[in-house]
């Protein structure tokens, strides 16, 4: 099977694309670099000992995509690119759904020229919210999670046209970790807006202390608990999803989870466990739109997939750390 992941070298991706090679698949990389480092795919190469090629191109660029589809047999598209910083979205709306509508709809419509059937969307979150009775189902907290509903939508559709068509819908919350090898992992730029990379910072010095969000939610410890999945995990769902494709034509949502939700207070001593650091925090005010916990329930990924999250948190904060020590600053500057 030849996979095409666009944002390939991004922090999903890459690893992703680690777990694909493994598996015996072969992939072609497109990646516009926007958010992420061609370092990210020698890495990718390094690890795999494989190569495969990587073309810098932005999948809003019509030409450019018909020209991977040209250049390459594909079987399968794995379609993480687009913008993904839930406050930047708010502040430039029509960016996001420029940019995010665009790349999809622009990858689908050369799949169809090309006559390639198979698409999993990486949707991650729609951005959960503090539901109220007035709220319309379906609504997002911000122009990012819409983003996700529409494309999540126009594959319906476009799998209500044709029968042909196949379509994972993956969805996950908090995904964390890096390779065991901490040759790539997540590095965001600025100042982090999640929570594992902020105390990866503080433990490697970067940066002095975290703040806690909120420590008076009604959960044990009163911070808010998530559902945090290595991401070589969800990597491994990425690939089974991939495999499902092939065989089942029309569209399946499937979350993706380890279903155990963790406090903000257990993630940092985990963290200092794992590392050998300390992590200083201080407790702060809340987050607006944060809730106090939500977790994935998996059960279907297992039903269709046969797919169970296998590390625990202690490993992700082990790889997240493996990372972090060995790219103090992320990526080299290529
Ligand atoms: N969080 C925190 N301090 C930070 C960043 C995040 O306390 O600097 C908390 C946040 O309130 C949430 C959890 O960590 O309870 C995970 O946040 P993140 O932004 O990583 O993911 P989210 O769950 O919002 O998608």
């Amino acid at each position: 099977m030849n996979v095409l992941l666009t944002g390939g070298a991004g922090y999903i991706g890459s690893h992703t694309a680690v777990e694909l090679l493994n598996r015996g698949c072969d992939i072609v990389i497109a990646d516009d670099y926007s958010n992420s480092s061609p370092v990210a795919v020698e890495r990718i190469r390094q690890i795999t000992g494989r190569d495969f090629p990587a073309y810098h191109a932005d999948v809003t660029d019509r030409e450019a995509v018909r020209r991977i589809f040209r250049e390459n047999k594909i079987d399968c598209v794995i379609h993480f690119a687009g913008k993904k910083a839930v406050g930047e979205s708010v502040k430039i709306p029509l960016s996001y759904y420029r940019t995010n509508l665009d790349a999809a709809l622009t990858v689908l419509e050369c799949m169809k020229e090309a006559s390639v059937s198979r698409f999993i969307f990486s949707s991650g979150s729609l951005n959960p919210i503090p539901y109220r009775e007035d709220m319309p189902r379906g609504e997002c907290s911000s122009p990012y999670g819409t983003t996700k509903a529409m494309i999540e939508k126009i594959l319906e559709d476009a799998c209500h046209a044709d029968p042909a068509l196949s379509a994972v819908l993956l969805r996950y919350f908090n995904p964390i970790g890096a390779h065991p090898s901490g040759l790539i992992g997540e590095d965001p730029q600025g100042i982090p807006n999640n929570l594992l990379p902020y105390i990866a910072q503080v433990a490697v010095g970067r940066r002095e202390k975290l703040t806690v969000f909120g420590g008076d939610y009604p959960t044990p410890d009163g911070t808010c608990r998530r559902d945090y999945l290595h991401v070589m995990d969800l990597a491994a769902g990425h690939h089974r999803a991939a495999c499902y494709t092939m065989e089942h034509p029309g569209v399946t949502a499937v979350n993706l989870g380890t279903g155990t939700p963790y406090s903000v207070l257990e993630v940092i001593e985990a963290f200092r466990k794992a590392s050998g650091r300390e992590v200083p925090y201080v407790i702060g005010p809340r987050r607006a739109g944060d809730l106090p916990e939500y977790w994935a329930d998996a059960a279907k990924a297992k039903e269709l997939f046969g797919w169970q999250a296998q590390y625990t948190l202690q490993d992700m904060c082990r790889d997240t750390w493996a990372w972090q020590s060995k790219n103090p600053q992320g990526y080299p500057k290529a």
